[in-house]
């Protein structure tokens, strides 16, 4: 959809990745460590002070405490991290449980490593919840005894969908007599709005036990083109990651690992992101309310989902095609994020659009949507 909305000139509301500058104060510090001369390898499993930092921002945030030197290792942004977890866990003949839609890089990750994936449909929204939701009951129904790994993705991408207590008490129960491993992918962690607190799946101990915890400072601190992220997961698991990870990467590079350690030291370089980003989502909602697309509400993420069919009955794909072709606007297809695209359970009428944008920008894409 990018290369699309190159070719036709349109506004790309498509693509998760911000069209604004990250902090010159950032972008300073990674100057500064390289003139420092940090250009070397780093440690395999990344600069100390930056595995410090995670920890301490992790058992501050969701409770739990991982050792920085035997559970904590810096990756090449959270792609690399859910591909050697996902190497690490599973092989030939066993199961994954996601929950679909999901984001793209799961099932690739389940097939390199030459096992299945058992996709497990969310409750897309309704007249009365305007969110995808969780059934937990089926996500249980699909455990066997070869089910391996469970990847969740909360807030969810593309639905921007969050976990609840209740949520995360149905998970602890259904993995608690199982020797299952969960990858919880929380790249979204700090954009989370109205003020409610993020659910960590690691809040939980009896989680924490037996999850690798993935997040990525690109999301963080709009850096997505540096590509660092960090895996958490108990000693033994992240044994197992780090043997995938030496030989995929090795290292990251360390004038980002040392910046982003200095930087992220403070935390409101975190804590204000929710706020800076709900300005975003209100405004795009808003500019919405005055088009024929149906609003559904964002509760967090960079990510607004819509609802089309007051304007159209064609699949997700096409529609998006279209609307890029036709009104010069790219939005993602929520079908996409489905093992299944075209099939009928995978189109709900549902668009994505992403808000990690300019305001001129949003502004821009709605004068020519409300033209719809
Ligand atoms: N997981 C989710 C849910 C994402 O949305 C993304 C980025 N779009 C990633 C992982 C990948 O993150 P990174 O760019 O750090 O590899």
């Amino acid at each position: 959809m990018s290369k699309m909305a190159v070719d036709y000139q349109a506004i790309n509301l498509g693509q998760g990745f911000p069209d604004f500058n990250t902090d010159f104060k950032l972008q300073e510090l990674v100057t500064k460590a390289m003139a420092d001369g940090f250009n070397q390898y780093p440690f395999m499993t990344g600069v100390p002070k930056l595995r410090e930092v995670v920890g301490k921002k992790v058992e501050a945030l969701y409770g739990h405490h991982y050792d920085i030197d035997t559970e904590v290792t810096i990756t090449s942004g959270a792609t690399e991290a859910i591909m050697s977890t996902v190497l690490a866990c599973v092989g030939t003949g066993d199961e994954v449980i996601v929950l679909e839609p999901c984001y793209d890089c799961y099932l690739p990750a389940i097939k390199l490593a030459g096992s299945q994936a058992i996709c497990v449909p969310m409750d897309p929204p309704t007249a009365t919840r305007e969110t995808f939701k969780v059934d937990w009951d089926r996500v249980k129904s699909k455990i066997t005894e070869k089910t391996r790994l469970l990847i969740v993705n909360f807030p969810h991408n593309p639905t921007g969908a969050v976990l609840n207590a209740d949520d995360l008490d149905a998970l602890e129960t259904i993995v608690q007599d199982t020797n299952i491993m969960i990858l919880s992918d929380e790249v979204y962690e700090h954009i989370v709005f109205d003020g409610i607190a993020h659910s960590s799946v690691i809040s939980r101990e009896s989680l924490a036990s037996r999850t690798f915890l993935v997040s990525s400072f690109g999301k963080t601190t709009h850096t997505t083109g540096w590509k660092i992220g960090y895996v958490c997961a108990p000693k033994e698991m992240t044994i197992e990651l780090r043997k995938v990870h030496q030989f995929v990467v090795f290292t990251v590079p360390s004038p980002f690992q040392y910046a982003l350690a200095t930087y992220t030291e403070d935390p409101s370089t975190y804590m204000n992101l929710s706020d800076f980003y709900q300005n975003k989502r209100d405004r795009l909602a808003k500019g919405l309310e005055q088009t024929r697309f149906k609003v559904l509400h964002s509760p967090a993420t960079f990510f607004m989902l819509a609802d089309y069919s007051g304007i159209s009955d064609i699949s997700e794909a096409n529609f998006s095609i279209w609307l890029t072709r036709k009104h010069g606007v790219t939005v993602i297809p929520v079908s996409a994020f489905y093992q299944q695209p075209d099939a009928t359970n995978s189109n709900h009428h549902i668009v994505r659009f992403c808000f990690a944008k300019k305001e001129t920008t949003l502004d821009a894409a709605i004068e020519r949507l409300i033209k719809v």
